[in-house]
Formats: C-alpha cells, sequence, structure tokens
C-alpha cells in the first residue's frame, strides 16, 4: 500500500502529484503517483480506487434458497429425532421401569429444549453489525477516526478492520467466522457463542440418541440363536460362519418382520451417529480456532485480526469469564509460562 500525502489545499496550488479523495474525511489527497489503494495519512481510512463488486439479484436469490432448503431439512431433522426418539424408545425403557421412564424423559425433555433453544438464538439472532460511524466531513472526522477502515460498496458505509461482507446476508457482520446455510445465517461476535453452544448440545444429544436408539434396537431384535454365539469357538473357521449366519438370520427376520419401530432405531443409530461425528469435528475446529485467537476467516485468509496470541486466555474470554476469573487464570498462566522460562 503506497504512503500518502495528505494535502489540505486545492489541487491547483499544487502542480505535480496525483489528486484524490479519500472517502473517510472527505479531504483532498496529493499522492506522488496514481495509487489504487492508499491509506489516508489523516483519518487512517483506506481507500480502493477500483472496487470489484460481483453481486448479482439472482445469484442472493439461489443463496436464500439454498439457506431455506438446507435450515428446512436440519429443522424436520431434528424434529425427526426427538418424536421418532420419543415414540421408537418409550416402550422400551418405560417396560423396564416406570423410574426409568421418566428419567429418560426428562433428560430427552432437556436435551431437545437446549439443541432448540440454541439453534433458534444462532439462526435468528443478528450475526453482529458493526456500529454506525461518522464518515465523509473533515471536522466530523478525526485524526485516526477511522483507522484502517475501508468502505464497503455494498452496504455504502464504513466497514471496520473486523467486520467482512456477507453477500448472503447483505451486511457487513462483526468478527465473521462464516455463513453457515444450516441456520441460514453468518456466525459472528452477535451469535458465535450460540453456535458453539448448539454444537455442543448436539453432539450430546447424538450421543445419548445413538445409546438409546442401540439400546431399544437389542430389544426389538429377535434373540439370536445365542449357543452359535459361542466365544469359545467362534474363532474356529466353523464356529465364525455359524454365528455369521445367525446374526444374517436375526437381521433378515426382523427386516422380514419389517417391524417400523426397528426400522426407525435402525435409522436412528445411523443417522445419530454420523451427524454426531460430523459435528464433533466442526467443533474441536471451532475451539481450536477460538484458543488460537482467530476465526474462520482469518484462517483461510492467513488474516489475523483482533487476538493473535494463542492461548486459554481466548478460551475463557470467550466463554465470558468473569473479569476477576479472567485475571486470576491469566495470571496464573502467564506465572507458568515465566516459570517454564
Ligand atoms: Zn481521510
Ligand atoms: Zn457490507
Ligand atoms: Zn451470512
Amino acid at each position: 500500500m503506497d504512503d500518502i500525502i495528505k494535502e489540505e489545499q486545492p489541487a491547483a496550488s499544487v502542480p505535480e502529484g496525483h489528486e484524490t479523495k479519500c472517502w473517510g474525511c472527505g479531504l483532498r489527497l496529493l499522492l506522488p503517483s496514481y495509487a489504487p489503494i492508499f491509506r489516508c495519512g489523516w483519518c487512517g481510512a483506506i481507500t480502493n480506487l477500483n472496487p470489484q463488486k460481483s453481486e448479482s439479484g439472482c445469484s442472493y436469490r439461489w443463496r436464500r434458497l439454498r439457506d431455506w432448503v438446507f435450515v428446512t431439512t436440519l429443522f424436520l431433522f431434528i424434529l425427526f429425532v426427538i418424536c421418532g426418539g420419543v415414540w421408537a424408545v418409550y416402550p422400551v425403557v418405560f417396560s423396564v421401569s416406570f423410574f426409568c421412564g421418566v428419567f429418560h424423559s426428562t433428560i430427552a425433555f432437556i436435551l431437545s429444549g437446549c439443541t432448540f433453544s440454541t439453534f433458534c438464538l444462532s439462526a435468528f439472532r443478528s450475526a453482529g453489525a458493526p456500529a454506525s460511524m461518522f464518515w465523509g466531513s473533515y471536522p466530523t472526522v478525526g485524526k485516526g477516526g477511522l483507522e484502517d477502515y475501508t468502505f464497503c460498496i455494498y452496504c455504502e458505509r464504513p466497514k471496520s478492520p473486523r467486520a467482512h461482507h456477507c453477500r448472503s446476508c447483505r451486511m457487513c457482520v462483526l468478527d465473521m467466522d462464516h455463513h453457515c446455510p444450516f441456520i441460514g445465517n453468518c456466525v459472528g461476535a452477535g451469535n458465535h457463542r450460540h453456535f458453539i453452544a448448539f454444537l455442543f448440545s448436539v453432539v450430546i444429544s447424538t450421543a445419548y440418541v445413538s445409546v438409546m436408539s442401540a439400546y431399544a434396537g437389542f430389544h426389538v431384535w429377535p434373540p439370536l440363536a445365542y449357543d452359535s454365539l459361542d466365544p469359545l469357538n467362534i474363532f474356529s473357521t466353523a464356529g465364525a460362519i455359524r454365528a455369521s449366519k445367525a446374526i444374517v438370520h436375526a437381521f433378515l427376520s426382523s427386516a422380514l418382520l419389517l417391524s417400523t419401530r426397528g426400522l426407525v432405531l435402525v435409522y436412528l443409530l445411523i443417522a445419530s451417529l454420523s451427524v454426531g461425528i460430523g459435528i464433533s469435528v466442526l467443533l474441536w475446529q471451532q475451539l481450536r480456532f477460538i484458543y488460537e485467537g482467530k476465526t474462520y476467516i482469518n484462517h483461510i485468509s492467513s488474516l489475523n485480526s483482533g487476538s493473535s496470541e494463542r492461548g486459554w486466555h481466548n478460551l475463557f474470554r470467550f466463554f465470558g469469564f468473569p473479569h476477576w476469573a479472567l485475571q486470576f487464570l491469566l495470571g496464573s498462566s502467564n506465572a507458568m509460562k515465566s516459570h517454564d522460562k
């Protein structure tokens, strides 16, 4: 980026150089030569004379339609897991004992409540619009008042160095992590914590659904010919063939019975296991980025705005630990660092 010379005099009095104007403070600037991108020496705003605008109404509508399909699919999936799970598993847990039934009903109620509320909070809360700034006139914008701000050509307003413009949401988002089509919203400063809580909730809920559907599945499954599964014989060729036959026979007979409950349980087990594994990987990646003090966008663009030092303090700060607790934890981590040296 070229160095800047601020010049408040009219260009007529300065015959040499390239005259241009800062969008931030409105002052006329004189550059030694033409530069497409420059920073103002007074307000610190960065001007780009050749902004690339690639927005069409059609692509925006497609993105909204994609988001709508993803959000509806996820919503129906969560609803199916809750209703299907209750319908398929409850007869089994209530058959064990009434207390067991009530206990699992309470757990299911808490987990579905957490998942739904965190989903709604991350989907419908604003991802974090940057604060409005004065701009465009010299007396109003003070020295360094728009340091490192750029001009968002889509929103037609100043864009903070911590913000990114999302073309799906049609707004600038503070500390934007990524646009998530499954919640139809950006993940940014306003809803990042809710999004992480949603991921946590999904991981715990899918683990619980996997365990419960496997448990109920074994109750619905026709009894295996346990003699064929003699552990002493299972390692011999004949024993292994007999055991395989018993398992295949049990599977075929349950499929032939076409118990809807059995099919729902098998679907719940496979779906919750695969979704749980996928979301665990995403959650791990998110927590790692927070630990490293960056967002997904920083990661892919090799930028690092905000806190650049990696450490546990980033996680504590993200989850909103009280100030005194943060001071205590930061103090002990600094003490550990100096001890290590
Ligand atoms: Zn300026
Ligand atoms: Zn914008
Ligand atoms: Zn977005």
